[in-house]
């Protein structure tokens, strides 16, 4: 295993962030680690990154201990941390240097060129990091993670606060470091794990709520709610379908489409159906909504 976490429990003061935790990811995966904001995503990736220290529970990565093998460990994981602490006085060849010192990096001018290469940072190497726009900022903080050319990848929140334009880039070059790098990486949003990721790991109050493939978290959670893709005839009286009163919400898409939800124990269709007989309209296409990763989220981590 690349990574492999037991019973991880860290606990701040009173504060309990990591509640028994336990995964493990094989080589070359690309895991999505999910959850709402202090969920305990950041703790668990500092405490494999060396930076914290665990309460109780292990962890160990490529097999070592990382309570134990910290520093056997820095020298095979790259880690970006959530908040990027780069030098911005610094010039962007200067910084990866500095970085490549600290690793003792033998070579390190081969080093630097390889990552300026791979995380396409080349037109603008020579720039004070202070001057480059934010996208370009996460691209130095990736090829400082990546300069040790690490098997294991640990990346916190990688493309928060960047525009689309930005995302797209950093999304398609972290699916080409995962061609041979495990990559645990962190989100918020469940595009970005979607866009990435085969394999999800969703954490909510310091708890694993869910950990799967992508589809099977989707077939799994997703059956708990209903909901239909309905396009009647006619235009629809949408006050009318509202006030049906086992309807929970409607999404409009038109004056004759709808996304129509209920409660799991509703058949949908045949009160779709009453409803088009009453309305004087019949139902002309009709199927069911595909679950998206975000509301099963939602659901997931909507609980106290
Ligand atoms: P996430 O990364 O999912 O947003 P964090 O791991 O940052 O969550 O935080 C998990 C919980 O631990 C939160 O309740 C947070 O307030 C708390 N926490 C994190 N770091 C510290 C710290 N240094 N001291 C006290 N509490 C902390």
């Amino acid at each position: 295993m690349s990574i492999e976490v037991q019973n991880l429990t860290k606990i701040y003061g009173s504060q309990i962030a990591l509640d028994e935790v336990s995964f493990s990811i094989g080589p070359s995966e690309i895991v999505g680690f999910l959850g709402p904001n202090g969920a305990g995503k950041s703790t668990t990736m500092k405490i494999l990154s060396g930076y914290v220290n665990e309460t109780s529970g292990s962890a160990h990565i490529l097999g070592m201990d990382v309570s134990t093998d910290g520093l056997k460990i820095k020298k095979r994981v790259g880690y970006l941390p959530e908040l990027n602490p780069l030098y911005g006085d610094m010039f962007v060849k200067e910084y990866l240097g500095f970085i490549a010192d600290i690793y003792k990096i033998k070579d390190s001018r081969t080093a630097i060129n390889k990552v300026i290469d791979s995380t396409g940072l080349g037109s603008e190497c020579h720039k004070k990091i202070s001057q480059l726009s934010k996208g370009y900022k996460q691209r130095v903080g990736l090829a400082q993670a990546l300069i040790n050319d690490p098997d294991v990848l640990i990346l916190d929140e990688p493309t928060s606060g960047l525009d689309p334009n930005q995302m797209k880039e950093i999304r398609n070059l972290i699916l080409s470091l995962g061609e041979d790098k495990t990559i645990l990486l962190s989100s918020h949003i469940m595009q970005e794990i979607e866009a990435m990721c085969s394999r999800v790991i969703i954490i909510n109050k310091g708890k694993v709520i869910a950990d799967d493939t992508l589809d099977a978290v989707k077939k799994n959670w997703g059956n708990k709610q209903n909901s239909i893709h309905v396009r009647f005839r006619d235009a629809i009286d949408l006050s009318i379908l509202s006030s049906i009163s086992a309807i929970k919400s409607i999404d409009s898409i038109d004056e004759k489409t709808f996304i129509v939800y209920s409660e799991p124990h509703v058949d949908l269709a045949e009160l779709l159906f009453k409803f088009a007989v009453t309305s004087d309209t019949i139902i002309v296409e009709q199927r069911e909504q595909e679950k998206s990763l975000e509301s099963i989220f939602q659901k997931l981590t909507d609980y106290d």
